[in-house]
């Protein structure tokens, strides 16, 4: 579980012009042009697998093309440590918490182990999400503004974790939230950022069609037929039992198939568990395929959500849904549940179409499937959507306010 960070391809700003236009690149330098050289330390608790880490593998780049010193730390520890922090994840999103009173000193020895481990001295320090919350304990008498990035949706949370976490929490300058309705009331200030994608990633950036029929032949998929598609790592709150269950009832009136891809995160380790139950809902169904991706697969997942007539995210919980945003970006009709972050992307009927359960989601499939003309309307409209609020130079331009916002706080 120490994979390093991985960065890809080093961008160009200017490489945004074509999709974003002169005038907004203009203003990322602008903002950066106070901060150049000051140093910002992310750290997060995986380096692939996940929408933290893939937003971090392309901001992290961007950031550092404009100028700022960024470095990337990802912390470690064993498996008791990440099946403590899974726990944490699931009760912070409404769940119980059933894990022995003595998980909690686990959890901070880790998180100490960690702080003897990192270097922790940069101008702005970014903690991302739970698990490395205790870092704050670094934070000495030196300057540095720290912040607390929280991906996940903490409006209805388990309170003997949440009574745990909450004071670490408090000790950070600030704390950035996906949105308005995950937030909890705390004493510190508190930021809205969207999460967002990268239109240039591999995971995002145009492919030529030779090449996604290339990917659909090698996994056999029919391309003829129409393909319904969930990525998503195997996880329980992603539901991809319950998205066997309505392609059960919509092939009953389509002929479709239907793609359930996703891989494992470093730090989840429930994933092998889930991918079982999900292989033995599909039955024999030669149509339903199963794909155990590696991290390494951002093209393949970009080809298959292209390749995809209708784009699912069944989740019951959802922190953002990152994955719904890569497949708005692509002009794909999305049907996905009405949770977490998911609504603030799919406005019903105009970008997409919202469900709550399984007959729901089938529902709405079975919809679009019949109406080619609106799947593609609300595929534009997504699109549409997507460029004005979700990428990832807007990230970078909170981002940097934020930052030029804390220094003029302390008059630096
Ligand atoms: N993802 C991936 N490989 C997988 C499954 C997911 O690269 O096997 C990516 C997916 O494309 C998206 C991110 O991981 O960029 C998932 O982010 P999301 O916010 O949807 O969910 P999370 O996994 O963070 O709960």
């Amino acid at each position: 579980m120490t994979a390093a960070p991985r960065v890809t391809r080093l961008l160009r700003l200017d490489d945004y012009i074509p999709v974003l236009g002169a005038a907004e690149v203009s203003e990322l330098r602008a903002l950066a042009g106070r901060l150049q050289g000051r140093t910002v330390e992310m750290v997060n608790s995986t380096s692939v697998g996940g929408g933290v880490a893939e937003i971090l593998s392309r901001l992290v780049p961007l950031l550092e093309e404009l100028g700022v010193a960024v470095r990337w730390d990802v912390i470690t520890g064993g498996n008791d440590f990440f099946e403590i922090t899974k726990a944490f994840h699931n009760a912070l999103h409404g769940g119980p918490y059933d894990m022995p009173p003595q998980s909690f000193e686990i959890f901070l020895a880790y998180n100490e182990q960690n702080r003897a481990r990192l270097q922790l001295e940069a101008e702005f320090t970014v903690i991302h999400d739970p698990q490395p919350v205790a870092l704050i304990n670094a934070r000495g008498n030196h300057a540095g503004n720290w912040i607390w990035r929280c991906h996940i949706d903490l409006s209805r949370p388990n309170t003997t974790v949440w009574g745990f976490l909450e004071p670490y929490v408090q000790r950070y300058d600030g704390a950035i939230f996906s949105s308005p309705e995950f937030s909890r009331q705390l004493s510190i200030p508190q930021y809205l950022f969207y999460p967002c994608i990268d239109p240039l990633s591999e995971k995002n950036r145009e492919l030529e069609p030779e090449y996604i029929a290339g990917i659909l032949e090698g996994f056999g998929i029919d391309p003829k037929r129409p393909v319904l598609t969930q990525i998503s790592r195997f996880d329980r709150l992603k539901d991809p039992v319950g998205v066997v269950r309505a392609y059960q009832i919509v092939k009953r009136y389509f002929d479709c198939q239907l793609v359930l891809a996703g891989g494992g995160a470093a730090d989840d380790p429930e994933g092998g568990r889930v991918l079982e139950e999900v292989r033995q809902a599909a039955q024999d169904d030669s149509d339903v395929h199963v794909l155990d991706l590696p991290p390494w697969s951002a093209l393949e997942i970009n080809a298959l959500q292209r390749a995809s007539t209708i784009v699912i995210q069944k989740s019951l919980r959802e922190g953002f849904g990152l994955t719904v945003t890569e497949a708005l970006w692509k002009k794909r009709p999305v049907v996905a549940s009405a949770v977490g972050g998911i609504p603030t992307q799919v406005i019903h009927k105009h970008t997409g179409m919202l469900s709550h359960s399984v007959e729901g989601c089938a529902y709405q499939i079975r919809f679009l499937l019949s109406n080619p003309a609106i799947a593609e309307r609300l595929g534009e409209q997504g699109h549409q959507h997507v460029r004005e609020h979700f990428l990832i130079t807007s990230s970078a331009r909170r981002y940097l306010t934020l930052f030029l916002h804390l220094l003029d706080g302390r008059g630096a």
